[in-house]
C-alpha cells in the first residue's frame, strides 16, 4: 500500500491516523493502518495538530469542554489575572474540582502572594482568540482529505486511484508540505453553541464534532466539519470557497451537515 498523501510505501507503518484529533474526543473516526504513513501521521501531529489544538482557542475549548488529552489528561485554560499581571493557568475537573495557578512556574511566587493579599479579584479566561490562519486552513484541510479518503474508501475507490486524481493533487500538497498555495481560504461560523445539547429520542447528547462531504450542484466537492458547533468548511478541489457560499444563500444558510 502507499500512503495517500506523500505516496511511500507504507507496508512497514504501524500508526492508525485519526481523521479529528484524539485531543478533541474522538476515539471512532480513524483511517486504517497503512492509509497514512508514520512519518505523515507524525508531521501531522507534531506540525499542524498540536500548534493548533495548544492555541488559546482551542485550548481553553478543550479546557472548558473537560475533554482529556491521549493522556487522560485535562488541559489548563490560560488565563489572566490582572491584580498580579501574570499569566494564569485554570483547570476544572470533575475528581478535583477547580485549581488555578501561575501559567509559568517563576510567576508563582508573586502570584501566591496576590491572592494572599488582595480582598478580591478577577480570572479572565479567552473565550475565543484569532488562530493563524493558515496553520487553521491546514488543518481543516487535514481533516476534510481524510474524511473524503474514509468516504471513498466505503464507496470502493482504492487509494491508488485517489493519489492518481489530479483534483486532490493541491490539496494533499497543502497539507503535507504546506509551501503552496499562499492561501487556502476556508468559511467558518457558529452553527450552535458549544454547549448545545440535543434530544435524541429519550436520550440527550452534546456533539463533540461531527463532518460531511458535499458535492454542490457546481460540482464541487466541501469538507464541512463542526467542532462544539463551530462549522467549518473547504473546498477539496481548490484554493476558493466562492462556491460553497452560493450553495449557503440557496440553501438558507443551513448546514449540509443539518439539511433533514
Ligand atoms: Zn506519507
Amino acid at each position: 500500500m502507499w500512503c495517500v498523501f506523500c505516496e511511500h510505501d507504507t507496508s512497514t507503518s504501524r500508526s492508525v491516523e485519526h481523521v479529528i484529533p484524539e485531543s478533541l474526543g474522538n476515539k471512532e473516526h480513524i483511517l486504517a493502518r497503512g492509509i497514512v504513513c508514520d512519518k505523515c501521521n507524525n508531521y501531522f501531529a507534531s506540525k499542524i495538530e498540536e500548534p493548533i489544538l495548544s492555541s488559546t482557542h482551542f485550548q481553553n475549548l478543550r479546557g472548558r469542554q473537560q475533554i482529556t488529552n491521549k493522556r487522560g489528561v485535562i488541559p489548563f485554560q490560560y488565563g489572566t489575572f490582572p491584580q498580579a499581571a501574570v499569566p494564569i493557568a485554570l483547570r476544572t475537573s470533575p475528581d478535583e474540582g477547580t485549581s488555578v495557578g501561575a501559567w509559568h512556574a517563576k510567576d508563582d511566587v508573586q502570584f501566591v502572594r496576590t491572592v494572599n493579599n488582595a480582598r478580591r479579584g478577577t480570572f479572565c479566561l479567552p473565550f475565543s482568540e484569532p488562530i493563524d490562519e493558515r496553520l487553521l486552513a491546514r488543518f481543516i484541510a487535514k481533516i476534510a482529505t481524510e474524511a473524503y479518503v474514509a468516504k471513498a474508501l466505503e464507496g470502493g475507490i482504492t487509494v491508488a486511484q485517489m493519489i492518481a486524481s489530479e483534483e486532490l493533487k493541491p490539496i494533499r500538497r497543502f497539507v503535507r508540505r504546506g509551501d503552496q498555495p499562499e492561501k487556502w481560504p476556508i468559511s467558518r461560523r457558529r452553527i450552535y453553541h458549544e454547549d448545545h445539547v440535543f434530544f435524541d429520542g429519550d436520550s440527550n447528547h452534546q456533539v463533540l464534532h461531527e463532518y460531511s462531504i458535499l458535492v454542490t450542484d457546481e460540482n464541487e466537492l466541501y469538507g464541512v466539519i463542526c467542532i462544539f458547533g463551530e462549522e467549518f468548511a473547504i473546498n477539496l478541489g481548490g484554493p476558493s470557497v466562492d462556491g460553497y457560499l452560493r450553495w449557503l444563500s440557496a440553501n438558507d444558510n443551513r448546514s449540509p451537515l443539518y439539511l433533514t
